[in-house]
């Protein structure tokens, strides 16, 4: 069986505490272990509070101690007016920062502009750190107009402009200040020319994409599916070939789940109503290795190596050498997909359609999870 790298997720949203009915910490991060996940980073928002101050982190830690399966990092937040909240954070143990240029869907975590990215970014490049952003403009964002339940009016109303617009800004921002800017789910092909560019120029800019986006196509989803929304929207058949062939090149850096779940109830109405986010921590692996048609050797740089980088993990995560953490997934590519074990098993993935399952995982060196079966006690560390 091939055994790979513990896969690092640095998009996951935990929720805990404040919406733990949505996910928590003990449900994702079973999830994660059964998945093969030995390390994800927790993002700053739908928790209340939100990670954007000290005492925010705080709490996080707080509602995380003893129910980790997995080891977990955490992500500050960047929000109007809370730039002197970056440095504290960053004493504090945060591993960078999550910032939304539209609305972020909660009043908690509201959006910034040009002008509070001006005030952040020199408070970030001066020490190194990231900054994860969410790349759609809202001026660019329209009202769905016809039926809310077809998902191409959907579509319409988050168009590619968005995020073209959104990631020209960021770029912009990146060479004024010198700051690394990572670009989160990635959903539009049509920016893969403007990153290359950027790189070229040797703009510290990294980029991510999800596994829905290089799974489904707009085409295929049919009326009412709401639990095929996310934002950005899962684009055009054609865009999602390109996505991959960008994946292949190396222009898109990494994949991470965005798994971002919510109570079922959520998820219903139509396109207009609906909360936005798609559930499949546990699944990421199975999703990759049925696309990449057994070429599994790609998923260790995608799925380990780049998201630990992103998270300046790397000296402990990633890979499999001497030195860092023993984080292994066993992968038995005619395994049988166990369980869900997010708290919510309501995803737009069909578990019956991946062959194969992660066999076994191990954490720093202890088995942790196998066929099904949890080690007796949770044994994740926060990073
Ligand atoms: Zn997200």
């Amino acid at each position: 069986m091939p055994v790979l790298p513990g896969l690092v997720d640095t998009h996951v949203h935990i929720n805990e505490p404040g919406r733990t009915d949505w996910e928590g910490f003990w449900t994702a991060t079973r999830a994660a272990a059964a998945g093969g996940v030995t390390t994800l980073v927790d993002m700053p928002l739908n928790s209340v509070p939100a990670t954007t101050s000290v005492e925010g982190l705080r709490a996080k830690l707080a509602a995380a101690g003893g129910q980790c399966w997995v080891d977990v990092g955490f992500w500050g937040g960047v929000v109007p007016g809370n730039t002197a909240e970056i440095e504290p954070l960053l004493k504090e143990g945060v591993l960078g920062f999550k910032c939304f240029l539209t609305p972020s869907g909660v009043d908690e975590f509201p959006h910034v502009t040009e002008a509070d990215l001006r005030q952040a970014l020199p408070e970030l490049a001066r020490p190194g750190a990231v900054l994860l952003v969410h790349a759609e403009l809202p001026a660019l964002l329209k009202p769905i107009s016809g039926n809310p339940l077809d998902y191409r009016n959907y579509l319409n109303s988050r168009p590619r402009s968005a995020e073209h617009e959104a990631i020209a800004l960021m770029i912009r921002c990146s060479r004024t200040f010198g700051a690394r800017v990572h670009i989160v789910h990635l959903a539009s092909a049509d920016a893969i020319p403007m990153i290359r560019q950027a790189r070229a120029e040797g703009l510290p800019l990294t980029v991510e994409t999800c596994p829905h986006y290089l799974t489904f196509a707009s085409e295929d989803i049919a009326q009412g599916a709401t639990e095929f929304k996310c934002a950005p929207p899962i684009r055009e058949r054609e865009n999602r070939e390109r996505l991959w062939t960008a994946l292949e090149e190396g222009v898109i850096d990494m994949v991470a789940t965005d798994h971002s779940p919510c109570p079922p109830g959520m998820k219903s109405g139509d396109f207009g109503g609906a909360w936005g986010g798609i559930a499949s921590l546990q699944l990421s692996l199975a999703i990759m290795w049925k696309h990449c048609l057994g070429r599994l050797s790609a998923c260790p740089t995608w799925m380990s190596r780049a998201p630990a980088k992103l998270a300046g993990l790397q000296r402990r995560k990633g890979a499999i050498a001497p030195g860092l953490d023993a984080d292994i997934a066993v992968w038995n590519p005619v395994g049988k997909l166990a369980e869900l074990q997010h708290r919510h098993k309501l995803t737009p993935y069909r578990p019956q359609d991946f062959p194969g399952a992660v066999e076994a995982t191990f954490l720093r060196g202890q088995k942790i999870y196998e066929r099904g079966h949890f080690a007796s006690a949770p044994q994740g560390a926060i990073l």
